[in-house]
């Protein structure tokens, strides 16, 4: 893994959430993206090196919707940049994480994005992610 890509924040509202932490970080999303695969909308903040993703249900069955309903708002996952994604996934399978997708999903921002289940990192959803060079 190369460095924590960004945080993912779960929340009920993105319009008011993105409102908030524009005037928390003094500055506006630089993308709002909806991620139909997901079921979610997202905007993403620059801080930095660092990335502030908030994630909003678009569907009851989102993942986002899901958390909320058990765990309330808060911070949903940390995503970590990798080299290479299904090298990285294969490792992480061969040490005993349980991965939640095998191939690697399209995600937010130009990712290609794998979970690890949280049971087997200790209560921590980490995604990793993959820039899709074209
Ligand atoms: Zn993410």
């Amino acid at each position: 893994m190369i460095k924590i890509e960004h945080i993912g924040i779960a929340v009920k509202n993105l319009e008011n959430s993105s409102e908030l932490f524009s005037k928390l970080f003094n500055q506006m999303p630089y993308k709002m993206e909806k991620v139909e695969s997901e079921g979610v909308n997202t905007s993403f903040f620059k801080i930095g090196e660092n990335k502030i993703e908030l994630l909003e249900a678009t569907q009851e069955q989102s993942p986002i919707h899901k958390f909320i309903e058990k765990k309330g708002e808060g911070i949903h996952h940390i995503a970590f940049d990798v080299e290479d994604i299904e090298t990285e996934m294969k490792r992480l399978e061969n040490e005993g994480f349980i991965l939640l997708n095998q191939i690697p999903k399209r995600g937010a921002d130009n990712k290609l994005v794998c979970f690890l289940h949280p049971k087997g990192t200790n209560g921590v959803l980490i995604e990793l992610c993959q820039e899709i060079k074209e």
